[in-house]
């Protein structure tokens, strides 16, 4: 049987230059935080990754900020409600009202608004999937094929801003598979939710039927897990065993512009040394 080989290096970033909304706002209202848990998350984020630790490390201290959790709007009362729950926005009706809320306090139109500046960056931006959602995607020559959106391993996010656009133009997405990780940069419309598998039309023809079929029991096994066992077992950097380097024929400029957007992302101040393009290349 001839095996087919899903394209290995695919993983080019988008060419536009990108930006990251900034936290700053969510900062100086940081006082304006009623909940425990929303003000130790920031302060989560405020933490830094120890110093001197590989890309590797770095990937799975970000990993492990990765969290479900977002902002829905009433389509009655137009008021924002954090759903703590929720990883993404496929994951909801198409309308969605206050009274659908689990959380009591909050579900009703009539309840009071929380205050909206504290979302979390990711929130700003109107992302339609998070780290870890569950999808179908779509590389020119392939078949639509199961994959998670996951922190990029070389801009260390998930999603890619084009100009001054908080819609993101692509999602990085890893691909289910046997052995081969894979993934690439997707536009949404290469990206359909999992959920909706049987809306795409998955070719179980010809040499990919058992890869897919693998596949597929993958994103499945995915689905049942919380979100941070599912990063764990299937995020690219918790499959691939390699080195992880810094990104490959990327220069010192382009480097220079992934850890600002670090660290204007998590507010934290990097080491130059951190990110030395001297590393040995990989392959
Ligand atoms: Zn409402």
């Amino acid at each position: 049987m001839d095996e087919a080989i899903l394209p290995v290096e695919n993983a080019h970033e988008p060419f536009e230059e990108a930006h990251q909304p900034s936290l700053v706002d969510a900062m100086q209202t940081e006082n304006m935080v009623t909940s425990s848990q929303s003000s130790s998350k920031y302060k989560d984020i405020l933490s830094q990754p120890a110093a001197g630790v590989s890309h590797r490390q770095r990937l799975l201290w970000l990993q492990k900020r990765r969290s479900p959790g977002l902002w829905a709007q009433c389509d009655e009362c137009s008021r924002w409600r954090y759903l703590p729950h929720v990883l993404d926005r496929h994951e909801l009706p198409v309308k969605w009202y206050c009274r659908m809320n689990p959380d009591s306090t909050f579900a009703s139109c009539s309840a009071p608004e929380y205050p909206i500046r504290m979302r979390d960056e990711e929130d700003l931006i109107h992302s339609e999937y998070n780290a870890g959602s569950l999808v179908m995607g779509r590389v020119e020559g392939w078949p639509w094929w199961p994959g998670m959106v996951d922190d990029c391993p070389d801009t260390e996010q998930y999603y890619w801003l084009d100009g001054f656009s908080d819609i993101p133009t692509h999602y990085n997405v890893v691909f289910f598979d046997a052995e081969d990780v894979t993934r690439a940069w997707l536009a949404p419309s290469d990206i359909k939710p999992f959920k909706d598998r049987k809306k795409v039309n998955i070719d179980f023809k010809k040499n990919n039927r058992e890869r897919i079929k693998v596949a597929l029991k993958q994103a499945k096994e995915a689905e049942k897990m919380t979100l941070t066992e599912r990063l764990a077992k299937f995020s690219f950097v918790g499959r691939y065993k390699g080195d992880i380097n810094s990104p490959k024929k990327v220069n010192k400029k382009e480097i220079g512009k992934y850890k600002e957007l670090f660290e204007r992302k998590f507010s934290v101040a990097m080491p130059d040394d951190e990110i030395s393009d001297s590393e040995s290349v990989p392959e």
